[in-house]
This record gives structure tokens, C-alpha cells and sequence, in this order.
């Protein structure tokens, strides 16, 4: 027994990950270039590795499991990026391009399937919301409670569906070169000219979350009602995992270690 970070029940707690199970097979390396683990992962103090992703802990109970899984994980597994194909860019290439800026292009998401995008946002909230709330003892936290207070319960309310999203932004980058979709980077949080910038990936998808006054008026007037913006671009070209948040506050520029590191390698490359 214990207490379920989600809905602070006692309870008896199921062993839960930080990221979906069902990405780790799609993170291998195809087995006729030996199946192995040529994937890297950035954990945000260095490199991790796959074992590092692979974490879990007694987190939540049954019913949250279930939650995450049902309006979550679900989800995303039907979209994100495999050696079989990547559903979300098909569907994204197919959108109207609001505007196009040094690799990246934003689309009219209005026409998803709309139970496709809030799966994808409660996907996404839930996974920052977990780095929040996770028991790093014994590893570097990579996400140092980066949420604050006040937005982890916001958050937590809107992932036991007690309330509506408050004043956040998502966005989404999705990659579209069909080589290079095997990564996966934990979820980190910097800051940058009074901006903090919280951000994910995993297996073709970037996700940044912006909160409150972290959102630029440029952002906010692209976002209108909407919570989630949606771009795609070649990674291989875009060549930064950061340069979304550049896409829209042209202000921000990466610098220092997290500009020097490359968080992704091809599958199948061997160095
Ligand atoms: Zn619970």
C-alpha cells in the first residue's frame, strides 16, 4: 500500500514508468542492423542510456494507471514514429502550412482528429507531470521540480480530468525524416532570457511546454483558443532539438552545453 501521486489515494501502487513501456521496442535498433541499442538518449546531466529510460516506481495506483494508459499512451502509440511508419507526420503533411521559418514549417492542426490531439497533450502533460513528481533518489533529477508547485496541481487536476487546461502552451515538433525518428531525450527544463522552456521527446516527436508568462505574445497569438501548436521539420536539417522554441520567439537562442549536445544518432550507426 501507499499513496497514489495522482489521486492520493491509498492504495496498492503498480510499478510505473517514466516513459511508455511500448516505446522501448520501437527505440532498438532494427534487428538486421544487429537489433542492438544504437540509440541515444539524452538524460540532461550527459548521456543515459536505455537502461536510464527504462525506469521505473511504485508511482500510481491501478485506476491512474489505467488513466494515463486509456487517454495517453494509447494514443500516442498510434501516431509516433517506428521502423514501421509514423502516422502523426502523414496526417501533419496533409494540413495546411500556416507559415514556414528556417526549416520549420507550422500547420493548421484543425482538421486532426481532435480525440488525436488532446491525446497527444494529456500524453504530454502527463509525462512532464510524472519527471515532476518522480523519486529521482540515486540519479541525477534532470527536471528539478521544474513545474512548481502551483502547475503541478493544475496539472494533476487536468489529468484526473477535474479541470480544464490553464494557461499553458504545447507545441509539437515533428520530424520528418523517416531515418532518424529513434530517440528519445528525458524531460528537462531551462532558462533562457526569463523564458523556461520544458521539453521531451520520443520516437519523431519533440514536445515543448510553455507556462503562463513563459508564453511570448508571438506564441499567443498563433495559439488563439487552441493549447497545442503543430510543426514539422527535418531534424537532420534543423540539426537542434531546442530550435522549435526559436521557430516562434526568435528572441531565444540556445546556447552553452545544451546547444553543443546532439541528443540523437541515427539507427544504425555505429559510432
Ligand atoms: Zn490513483
Amino acid at each position: 500500500m501507499g499513496c497514489c501521486a495522482l489521486c492520493k489515494s491509498e492504495a496498492d501502487l503498480i510499478d510505473s514508468h517514466l516513459i511508455p513501456k511500448s516505446a522501448y521496442k520501437h527505440l532498438r535498433g532494427l534487428p538486421e542492423n544487429g537489433g542492438g541499442s544504437p540509440i541515444r538518449i539524452d538524460g540532461g546531466q550527459g548521456n543515459a542510456s536505455q537502461s536510464d529510460l527504462q525506469i521505473t516506481q511504485y508511482l500510481l495506483c491501478r485506476v491512474c494507471e489505467d488513466l494515463f494508459s486509456k487517454h495517453g499512451e494509447k494514443v500516442i502509440g498510434r501516431l509516433w514514429g517506428t521502423h514501421s511508419g509514423f502516422p502523426l507526420v502523414n496526417q501533419l503533411l496533409a494540413c495546411e502550412v500556416r507559415g514556414s521559418h528556417e526549416g520549420y514549417s507550422l500547420h493548421d492542426h484543425s482538421v486532426l482528429d481532435r480525440k488525436d490531439v488532446d491525446g497527444l497533450i494529456y500524453f504530454a502533460l502527463s509525462i512532464f507531470w510524472r519527471a515532476h513528481v518522480w523519486n529521482w533518489t540515486g540519479k541525477t533529477d534532470p527536471y528539478k521540480k521544474a513545474l512548481g508547485s502551483k502547475y503541478e496541481q493544475e496539472i494533476r487536476e487536468f489529468l484526473l480530468g477535474l479541470q480544464s487546461l490553464g494557461d499553458m502552451l504545447l507545441m509539437l515538433n515533428v520530424n520528418t525524416n523517416a531515418e532518424l525518428n529513434s530517440f528519445a531525450r528525458l524531460p528537462q527544463a531551462y532558462r533562457k532570457n526569463g523564458v523556461t522552456h520544458h521539453v521531451f521527446s520520443l520516437l519523431g516527436i519533440e514536445f515543448s511546454l510553455f507556462l503562463g508568462g513563459s508564453i511570448s505574445p508571438e506564441q499567443r497569438s498563433l495559439m488563439g483558443q487552441d493549447k497545442v501548436l503543430f510543426a514539422t521539420s527535418d531534424i537532420a536539417k534543423t540539426n537542434v532539438f531546442n530550435g522549435l522554441s526559436q521557430f516562434v520567439q526568435t528572441k531565444i537562442s540556445v546556447k552553452g552545453k545544451l546547444k553543443d549536445k546532439m541528443p540523437i544518432r541515427a539507427r544504425g550507426s555505429s559510432s
